[in-house]
């Protein structure tokens, strides 16, 4: 059976088993329970890589870094792996701050984002020395800042500009048009207001500007416009001040692959594109090629991992046309992938442990919180024959699932279990009713 691009490097498919890294889907239930989210080690690393060889490859001396964002999925033993592919961790909290603190991420590589940054996390950013803080607000320079000159510290900064860019992805993922929380536009007079705001302060320096379209977007143009928009206002700087600024952070949001035929982002070709936009961009203004980052999220850990659920009750419900609707409840649902009813995004998944019938009924598969938006798959054809017991993989959640998992009726969350040569280990493990408690007075 051909293998997906729905689904990582290595799933493999075996008697109607769903196997990764050989285990078949069976064995990985019983020996970790459901609802449980599997990643696949080995493509998460293959795909830090691939990131940051297509960034060299297509940039050469003027790549900067691949900087992994850790809001996509983060525990500490994550973060070691994107430690050891010798990439950068983009962060937006403390919490995150502090997982990566704990798997001992050196902050250098570390770049700090958010358009809320407290005090304290400011404070303890630029304390510990993380690489680059990415401001955000007029407010912030000042905070950040007065704190770099109370701690007798200088701190590099990017800039987050919005480049007034309509991306075509859900509303709340899209981030660089005008009427947006992030950033400072460039069409307003903002940007410009910030740099100059910038000059004021001897304890920040400014190496650049930084754009983040939004996510989940699956053509190149939208990044293109954005460098164009960027670098204009990078050769107004230098016309301005005399000097280039040496960086731009193109940021992340590279789609992937969630249903069959969609066609991912892949690095080998996003990249060329942006080294085309980007250089014919400073061709125009006449600036040098800064050093160029981006902060894919999603695309490194979102194929990497499947969730293996339990199916449970099954009820068939007559439609108005007098059509039938199968609804497939599973071990857990929007506690573990709010995706679906917070911006309608749509899965595939498959039963995982048997051959099936080849009838197929239009089916709903559910989960079992109380709520009717509880919806895993809208509306996808299963085999009839599916029966309780059976297991039911959803391929593709590696990104903003578990990472935006709630307790939502005081379910436990699932653990994450990695599968690396043919072995499985925990290493996010399965929160209990202790955990659940563990806060009540
Ligand atoms: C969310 C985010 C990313 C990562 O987005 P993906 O879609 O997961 O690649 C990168 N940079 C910034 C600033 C973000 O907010």
């Amino acid at each position: 059976m051909a293998i997906d691009k729905v689904w990582s490097s290595q799933i493999s498919h075996r008697a109607g088993e769903l196997c990764l890294g050989g285990i078949a889907a069976r064995s990985l239930a019983t020996n970790f329970g459901t609802p449980t989210f599997f990643l696949d080690e080995q493509d998460f690393r293959d795909r830090a890589r691939a990131w940051k060889s297509a960034l060299v490859g297509a940039f050469g001396d003027h790549s900067g870094n691949v900087y992994y964002a850790a809001k996509a999925f983060i525990c500490t033993e994550v973060a070691r792996w994107v430690a050891q592919s010798r990439i950068g961790l983009d962060v937006c909290t403390g919490g995150e701050l502090a997982v990566a603190l704990a798997a001992g991420f050196p902050p250098e590589r570390m770049q700090v984002h958010g358009n809320n940054k407290s005090m304290a996390e400011i404070s303890q950013a630029i304390e510990i020395g993380v690489g680059v803080i990415v401001v955000d607000s007029l407010i912030e320079i000042a905070r950040v800042a007065s704190i770099a000159k109370s701690l007798g510290k200088s701190q590099k900064i990017l800039l987050r500009l919005t480049p007034g860019i309509e991306a075509h992805t859900h509303e709340s993922i899209a981030t660089a048009h005008e009427d947006v929380k992030f950033g400072f536009s460039i069409a307003s007079g903002a940007a410009w207001e910030a740099i100059l705001k910038v000059c004021t302060h001897k304890e920040i320096e400014l190496i650049g500007f930084h754009s983040h379209i939004g996510s989940q977007i699956l053509a190149t143009d939208a990044f293109g416009v954005a460098a164009d928009r960027v670098i204009e206002l990078a050769a107004k700087f230098r016309d301005e001040f005399g000097y280039e600024l040496a960086e731009l952070d193109l940021g992340g949001g590279f789609g992937i692959a969630y249903l069959p035929g969609d066609v991912p982002l892949l690095p080998e070709i996003v990249l060329p594109a942006l080294w085309t936009a980007v250089e014919s961009a400073c061709q125009k203004y006449r600036l040098g090629i800064p050093k160029v980052s981006i902060e894919p999220g999603r695309a490194i850990v979102g194929p990497a991992m499947f969730t293996l659920y339990e199916i449970g009750t099954i009820k068939k419900v007559i439609l108005e046309n007098g059509a039938e609707r199968n609804y497939i409840s599973v071990d857990g649902g929007m506690s573990d992938n709010i995706r679906t009813s917070l911006y309608g995004a749509q899965y595939t998944g498959i039963i995982a442990n048997r051959n099936c019938s080849d009838e197929l009924a239009l089916s709903r598969v559910v989960g079992k919180h109380c709520e009717t938006g509880d919806i895993v798959i809208r509306d996808i054809y299963l085999p009839v024959d599916v029966v309780p017991g059976d297991l039911f993989a959803v391929p593709a959640t590696g990104a903003y699932g578990r990472s935006m998992a709630s307790n939502y009726n005081h379910v436990p969350r699932p653990p994450v279990v990695a599968v690396i040569d043919g072995k499985a280990r925990v290493i996010l493990r399965r929160e209990t009713p202790a955990d659940l408690l563990r806060l009540d007075m």
